[in-house]
């Protein structure tokens, strides 16, 4: 990714902190009948499409000179911000909900961060890390606007990908935005600099268990913080105060895209229809794929369509076990 190294507000090179991530691939699919785009981003260091952000992010901390962080994560960014400081020698503390899956908190505490469970909901821990902030850096994937400048990337990894052309639509899961801003951002850029000549329509996809959002955008409101929240497979998109929801509705509205939202049942066949297809992908990314579905059985066939594979499987094996327990 960082072959778009002038677009990113990074000062000094030396300061890069890098995997060689990026330029997933992205890959001709047929689904349910109709060819869709599918952009790889389960296939990153740390499994999912967060080290974009982390690896700008991170080196931006970096350049500030900055020896050590604070995160809070349901768990993706939390393993992707302490691996890019595994790799910087940065401290990092990630507090992470007491029921986070186990893989993924075992995940962030491999690379050498100190992980904080608190009991509660995911805003209590948003709440915690709040505090800790006062002291230490913030490197927060949903507040702060450098981790948005790496996960732009994607967007632009999508036009060079398909010829500098610009997708008619563009799929993507929301919570908190991070792909789904970041990749507005992107297409911004992009048009900006004469080398796109419109921004796609971008689709956000919630699962129905906990979707401000969608509600949001269907009564034409603000975001209201105070739905009732149920249990989800798709754990990383289930942010029920969405602190950039504002932003999230007004890129919606902008590109003439919309927001759907699916159920649990739809994410665990969506998630059984791609891996019987070869594609090892968690919950979270299902629900998108679910949406994907939903959003095709009554779209025009002549449409460049774009989706994402956000996480990988191995990232969720305990509720892919009971998925499959469940098909028997
Ligand atoms: C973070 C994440 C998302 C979407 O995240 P938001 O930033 O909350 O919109 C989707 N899928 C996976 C696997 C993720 O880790």
């Amino acid at each position: 990714m960082w072959r778009y190294q002038e677009a990113i507000p990074i000062n000094d090179q030396e300061n890069i902190i890098t995997f060689q991530e990026g330029f997933s691939p992205l890959l001709p699919l047929n689904f349910w009948g109709q060819k869709v785009w599918m952009k790889q981003e389960h296939l990153f260091p740390t499994g999912s499409y967060k080290d974009r952000g982390a690896s700008v992010l991170v080196s931006k901390v970096k350049e500030l000179g900055l020896k050590e962080v604070v995160e809070d994560s349901s768990g993706n960014a939390g393993c992707a911000i302490a691996a890019y400081c595994a790799r910087a020698g940065i401290e990092c503390q990630i507090f992470v909900p007491h029921d986070t899956s186990p893989p993924k908190v075992a995940q962030i505490e491999a690379y050498g961060a100190r992980v904080h469970r608190i009991s509660g909901s995911r805003e209590d821990t948003a709440q915690a890390v709040l505090e800790a902030a006062e002291k230490i850096y913030y490197a927060s994937h949903s507040w702060n606007p450098f981790f948005f400048q790496g996960t732009k990337t994607m967007a632009f990894e999508l036009c060079e990908q398909l010829g500098w052309q610009s997708p008619d639509v563009v799929i993507l899961p929301v919570g908190n935005g991070t792909l789904l801003l970041g990749s507005f951002l992107g297409f911004k850029d992009l048009r900006q600099a004469g080398l796109i000549n419109k921004i796609p329509r971008l689709l956000g996809i919630q699962a129905a268990a906990c979707a401000p959002l969608y509600w949001a955008w269907q009564k034409n409101s603000a975001v209201e913080p105070s739905l009732p929240k149920q249990e989800t497979l798709a754990e990383g998109i289930a942010i029920a105060n969405p602190i950039r929801g504002r932003q999230i509705l007004q890129a919606i509205k902008e590109t003439a895209g919309d927001i759907l939202i699916v159920e649990e049942e739809e994410i665990k066949e969506a998630l059984i229809y791609v891996a019987h297809r070869g594609f090892y992908i968690e919950p979270t990314a299902a629900a998108t794929i679910a949406g994907l579905r939903k959003y095709l059985l009554n779209s025009a066939s002549y449409q460049t369509i774009v989706s994402v594979f956000s996480g990988h499987g191995l990232k969720a094996t305990e509720k892919i076990i009971k998925i499959l327990a469940d098909l028997h």
